[in-house]
């Protein structure tokens, strides 16, 4: 048995953790440079559409006073990973799925509790540590739990706890005619009309067309959904995601970009980013790639965009080596007279060390202490007291991010943790 945990409307129920005032208002979060809602609170739902530009909503009059945030990655990541750490408490194996979803193995719990008691049990515990709710949902297969999660998201009655067993598959079948076809786990809006127009409008309709039609018309992707709805399980449980292969770090500005120097800037503090991730991950990389772009909504001015890489002979995690090298890509597809509208770093070729053989005529050599002197690094920077990055980014550049509605880094700056008054 599979169970899925996921976080209620995530990233607005993280901010009202810290804002207890707030709890039963609306709150709204903007995406990057304050565009458009990509987050809702229950409370919010009535009055404001997701994807909805956030100049079109500022000047509405609502009923009641929406909270609006600009999202605030650090503090959902770290919450994201609080959950998961309370998730492993209680279950041997955790996968976790999305920033607000975690599968759990939940195989041989009916021995000793019922799957909806150890749901109830993860549920409270997960409250109690975090101040988030998680719904939990259980199936034979992933995705028979992800919609055993749906539908106790859709029924309040089963209070956020609902269980999907092999040995009552009326009560399977009856839930799955009531689940639109696109709600199902990987099927989405897209091939959900497709199958809409094949006369396939149910999880259950999906659930007893022939897996080779479906093969045939969809993809073996779609026929391995069909299976697992039937109760086959067929994805099992990742315990280590498999090591990336990219990483990447771009932004859209906060406002275009026409000089070479704030451009330089940018990379800079893209390339200074991605190399930390690339530390995080415990990888060494080979290949730095900088692209650029102008914006494809800037009508009737002249557009661009390009990318170039370079290759390093050794790899590295070096942050000045990949900066260097994201500099040098940068000035390959560099033109003036654009109005630049996002960049970024990619990193590539990712090895989980950095051994290679060392050319002897090589330029690139290998640099003395460079595996402590990151370590140092990251570990100054993690501290959470100061930071300490390369110049090359420039000291509050004009091309950051617009976030003017940002909360605080509650749970990973200590000049931010939240205060408590003693009445
Ligand atoms: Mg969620």
């Amino acid at each position: 048995m599979f169970a899925l945990a996921d976080v209620n409307s995530f990233y607005a129920s993280v901010e009202k953790v810290f804002r207890p005032e707030i709890r039963n208002e609306p709150v709204i979060i903007l995406s990057n440079n304050d565009g458009c809602v990509i987050a809702r609170s229950k409370e919010a739902k009535p009055y404001v559409r997701m994807g909805e530009p956030w100049f079109q909503v500022k000047d509405r009059d609502f009923p009641e006073r929406i909270n609006v945030f600009s999202s605030n990655y650090a503090l959902y990541h770290s919450l994201s990973q609080r959950v998961m750490a309370c998730l492993e408490e209680r279950a041997p194996h955790v996968e976790q799925y999305s920033i607000d979803e975690m599968f759990i193995d939940a195989t041989g719990i009916s021995a000793s509790a019922s799957f909806e008691d150890f749901g109830r049990q993860l549920r409270t515990y997960v409250r109690t540590c975090t101040g988030l709710t998680i719904g939990v949902g259980f199936g034979i297969s992933k995705t028979l739990a992800k919609s055993a999660q749906w539908a106790g998201k859709e029924w309040p009655q089963f209070g956020g706890v609902l269980a999907l067993r092999p040995e009552n598959p009326r009560r399977t079948e009856k839930l799955l005619s009531l689940q639109p076809v696109e709600e199902v786990w990987g099927v989405g809006r897209r091939i959900g009309k497709k199958l809409q127009t094949l006369g396939i409008r149910t999880a259950l309709d999906l659930a007893r067309a022939r897996p080779a039609f479906i093969r045939k018309t969809f993809s073996v992707v779609l026929e391995r959904t069909v299976r697992e709805l039937n109760g086959e399980s067929c994805i099992p449980l990742e315990d280590a995601p498999p090591p990336r292969q990219q990483i990447v770090v771009s932004r859209s500005f906060g406002e275009r970009i026409t000089d070479y120097d704030a451009m330089r800037q940018a990379v800079c503090s893209y390339a200074e980013r991605v190399a930390e991730k690339l530390r995080e991950d415990g990888q060494y990389c080979h290949h730095v790639a900088s692209f650029l772009r102008t914006s494809p909504f800037d009508a009737g001015k002249p557009g661009y965009g390009n990318t170039a890489t370079t290759r390093l002979s050794t790899g590295t995690r070096d942050s000045r080596d990949i900066i260097q090298a994201a500099v040098r890509a940068l000035d390959a597809i560099w033109r003036p007279g654009f109005r630049y509208a996002k960049a970024g770093v990619m990193l590539s070729e990712l090895r989980p060390d950095g051994v290679a053989q060392l050319n002897l005529f090589e330029e690139q050599q290998m640099r003395r202490g460079s595996d402590e002197l990151m370590d140092l690094l990251d570990a100054m920077n993690r501290s959470g007291r100061f930071r300490i990055g390369f110049a090359g980014k420039g000291i509050e550049p004009a091309w950051q991010m617009k976030r003017e509605m940002l909360s605080p880094a509650y749970t990973t700056r200590w000049g931010e943790i939240p205060k408590a008054h003693l009445l």
